[in-house]
């Protein structure tokens, strides 16, 4: 029994050592750790930023539900009013907040700065109005049912960091406590109640974080290295064949232009028989940093779709400044690795301004068409509706 415990300990300490992003590098490498801890607090901050929605739901809930209690009930007049007050207040600043990023959510430039800051926001406004019910509570009737209630929410309902989740909670239980010893209206009972449910609580939020925390980075790290390219860990075929038609999707919703580009190096057998594989590879995991670089937009995709070629997906609005654009990446890949006295690419570019009138494949044929024409035309170049773009 006791052994078994100690194992389960060690289990744990096991799992919760994986969380760090520091931990996380050493197990899977830079390029592999940090783009995993990436996923994995993307997710993270968005399950926080929904939370909001189902929290401000029950509250709404809670608090209708206290108010009827107290109507029914014939609670003292004042309190009552600081209740009705109080929650009609919060009310409509959940409203407000469920208002908005509805709006927001079909958004997706809406950045995880964003979100977080949106959540945080939530949280302290219902931390505030709830700590203050609470006192009121306290100081009227001696009972903490808002108290717990809040405790309850807090800890059930988001995967925020352990350490700032206990700050609050600590500093709630202290004023509570404090609120308590100052009115005279001290209660033993009451306060083991309080001081159970924050210790339960506090647990509790750890328990969840970690495993919700050592469950993402699981789920994520078999993402990663499903769908990525071992090599330039851009995204590979497998992780194409299901981002390429939900950006296609998007593009169509939203009613932006597709941008497809094949890019692909120029005489690139001849560099390997110079220079040799190894430093082959390192000038493909240059190239596809330069992709990525140039497209950097969370929407964008950038696959290795074959051995020296490349595939790039993104939304876009305007086609002159795409260009513009493209030109730019030709030269930087150029110019960024002139080790072996430079290497190039030739690209083919098709940008659909009516997606859905064409299939994945059709438009990818399209952009492999106008880079067998910029190749024809002296490569080190970029080919759009038949037309030789050169540096
Ligand atoms: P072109 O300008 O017409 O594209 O000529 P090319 O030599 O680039 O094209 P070709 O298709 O003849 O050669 C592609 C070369 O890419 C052949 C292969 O040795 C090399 N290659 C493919 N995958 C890798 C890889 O993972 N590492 C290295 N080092 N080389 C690779
Ligand atoms: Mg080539
Ligand atoms: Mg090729």
């Amino acid at each position: 029994m006791f052994g078994n415990i100690l194992a389960e300990i060690k289990k744990m300490r096991t799992t919760m050592k994986f969380i760090g992003r520091e931990e996380l590098k050493a197990r899977h490498g830079e390029l592999g750790g940090e783009p995993i801890f990436r996923m994995v607090e993307a997710e993270r901050v968005h399950t926080n930023f929904l939370c909001v929605i189902p929290a401000s739901a029950i509250l709404i809930l809670v608090e209708v539900c206290g108010m009827i209690w107290a109507v029914v009930n014939k609670i003292k007049f004042d309190y009552c009013k600081g209740f009705i007050v109080s929650c009609l207040s919060f009310t409509a600043v959940a409203v407000i907040f469920v208002c908005f990023i509805e709006r927001k959510l079909k958004d997706t430039d809406f950045s995880l700065t964003q979100k977080k800051t949106t959540y945080i926001v939530f949280w302290a406004v219902y931390c505030l109005e709830s700590m203050s019910f609470s006192i009121m509570e306290l100081l009227d009737r001696g009972t903490v049912n808002n108290y717990l209630c809040f405790i309850f929410l807090f800890t059930v309902l988001p995967v925020i960091e352990p350490l700032p989740r206990t700050a609050v909670l600590v500093v709630t239980f202290l004023t509570e406590t404090a609120v308590m010893i100052k009115s005279g209206s001290y209660n033993p009972d009451v306060m083991l109640i309080c001081f159970v449910a924050f210790l339960i609580a506090s647990v509790a939020s750890y328990a969840t974080f970690f495993r919700y925390m050592s469950t993402k980075i699981t789920e994520k790290s078999l993402e990663h290295f499903a769908n990525g390219d071992h090599l330039t860990m851009l995204t590979n075929r497998r992780g194409f064949a299901s981002l390429g038609p939900e950006l296609k999707k998007y593009c169509e919703n939203k009613s932006l232009n597709l941008l497809v580009i094949m890019a692909d190096i120029d005489n690139f057998k001849a560099y390997n028989d110079s220079y040799g594989h190894i430093e082959g590879d390192i000038c493909l995991k240059n190239v596809a940093a330069r992709i990525r670089e140039n497209f950097s937009r969370s929407t964008d995709i950038c696959a290795r779709y074959g051995g020296e070629e490349f595939l790039v997906m993104s939304a876009i609005r305007d086609d002159e400044k795409i260009l513009e654009h493209i030109r730019t990446l030709l030269d930087d890949v150029e110019t960024s690795y002139d080790k072996n006295g430079g290497v190039t690419m030739s690209v083919g570019v098709c940008i659909s301004d009516t997606p859905s009138k064409y299939s994945l494949n059709e438009l990818i044929k399209i952009a492999d068409d106008e880079l067998y024409n910029a190749k024809a035309n002296g490569k080190n170049c970029f080919s759009y509706k038949g037309r030789v773009y050169k540096k």
